[in-house]
């Protein structure tokens, strides 16, 4: 039996997986078994921040495995509190809990949330604004907060006090709030598996206007728009706003499992001994993979990011097959005129490997990828949709 029969198998199927299994790569490009190589636009899911098995990253990830893979949260560790000073120091936030995974660190966000509305409104501010066509995980609490209905079936009872609001209504938006007296407001800045839907910046705007005068949180789930995706650090950066709380988590640590959930001045003391905790949060590992990750997430690469993705959108927008391109730095959705599944698989024959969302195109590249590999896998792209 080959491994991808033997995968089908033995792992639970729970996805749709392509007909490829990947052995090696560096930096933006990859290598199937049979030895055929691919572009790489999907970085893991925006988790491979710096590409495949950059240097400096795998460096630091195999000393601090020689050194000190794990010690529990109950004691200090290096990479860990250097990792928490450099985030904070970067985002403007005050302090922040360590966990494995988006979905995590959105179920840390909500339970310090709730804590807030608790500590100061008792019972009275129990619900929770979040946006249709929104995305926050896969745990039953973090599926309830996703504001699409595909999403809650069949895995009920659901998690309550969840009320959705539709993207860029700001008077809707007003209406529920009046209506429902909310202890916070979820949104993600740019939807990405909804589709890559960039929120109005004016929208925003008046959102965090609106949360601030009422003492409404506002949290913001950078788990896919984080740590340079858009070209500056966090995707809020753009918005001229400040989140009361945002977790992040994908390209944290370039393709480890980490999660983070950020505390501002008004949230940074809810969550006390013994309100949340994670065995593997914070790991040295992945801590040392995260900081490694900062380390070369400087200005320069934002800017190449940001230049990149300029090139990336001028080359596309009026292509051939193409209806309309959205995003913002290296995440990217272009609308084709062809059923973006046959697109994606076109691109994967020919050696590029890209995403979905929704009924788009999705892409991810690695923020270090070359502009002569970003090039190529560009033609490839621009092939499969005139085709
Ligand atoms: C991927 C994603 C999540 C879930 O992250 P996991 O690590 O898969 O749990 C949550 N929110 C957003 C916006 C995401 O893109």
């Amino acid at each position: 039996m080959d491994l991808k029969q033997s995968s089908d198998q033995y792992i639970a199927q729970t996805y749709k997986r392509n007909d490829v299994l990947f052995i090696e790569g560096n930096g933006s490009n990859v290598k199937d078994e049979m030895g055929k190589e691919y572009i790489d636009f999907g970085s893991g899911i925006a988790v491979n921040t710096l590409g495949i098995a950059d240097t400096k990253w795998a460096d630091a990830v195999c000393e601090q495995v020689r050194t000190l893979q794990h010690m529990s949260n109950l004691y200090y560790t290096e990479p860990q509190s250097k990792l928490a000073q450099q985030l904070c120091a970067r985002s403007g936030m005050r302090n922040v809990f360590f966990s494995n995974s988006g979905a995590e660190a959105n179920e840390c966000m909500i339970k310090a949330a709730r804590k807030y509305a608790s500590d100061r409104y008792g019972d009275k501010r129990q619900t929770m604004i979040t946006l249709r066509n929104s995305f926050h995980g896969r745990t039953v609490t973090t599926l309830s907060a996703t504001g699409q209905d595909a999403f809650h079936k069949q895995f009920g009872p659901f998690t309550p006090g969840f009320v959705y609001a539709e993207p860029d209504d700001i008077e809707e938006l007003q209406k529920l709030v009046a209506a429902h007296n909310p202890g916070a407001i979820m949104i993600e800045l740019i939807q990405g598996e909804g589709g890559v839907h960039v929120l109005d910046r004016g929208y925003v705007q008046t959102l965090a206007k609106l949360c601030a005068e009422k003492d409404i949180l506002l949290l913001i789930d950078e788990v896919q728009t984080g740590n340079g995706r858009t070209g500056t650090l966090y995707a809020y950066m753009q918005y001229g706003i400040e989140p009361d709380i945002f977790s992040t988590a994908k390209g944290l640590a370039g393709g480890l499992p980490l999660g983070a959930t950020l505390f501002g001045s008004k949230t940074k003391d809810v969550l006390g001994p013994g309100d949340h905790g994670s065995t593997f949060g914070g790991n040295p590992v992945c801590a040392a993979g995260a900081l490694a990750v900062l380390e070369q997430l400087d200005e320069t690469l934002l800017a190449e990011v940001r230049q990149k993705s300029q090139y990336t959108i001028a080359a596309l927008s009026c292509a051939k097959g193409v209806k309309s391109v959205t995003g913002m730095g290296l995440m990217l959705g272009i609308e084709p005129e062809h059923p973006a599944a046959d697109v994606v698989a076109d691109c994967l024959q020919a050696g590029l490997v890209v995403l979905t969302a929704k009924t788009k195109v999705r892409l991810l590249p690695a923020l270090t990828i070359p502009q002569e590999v970003l090039e190529q896998g560009i033609a490839i792209l621009l092939d499969a949709l005139a085709k």
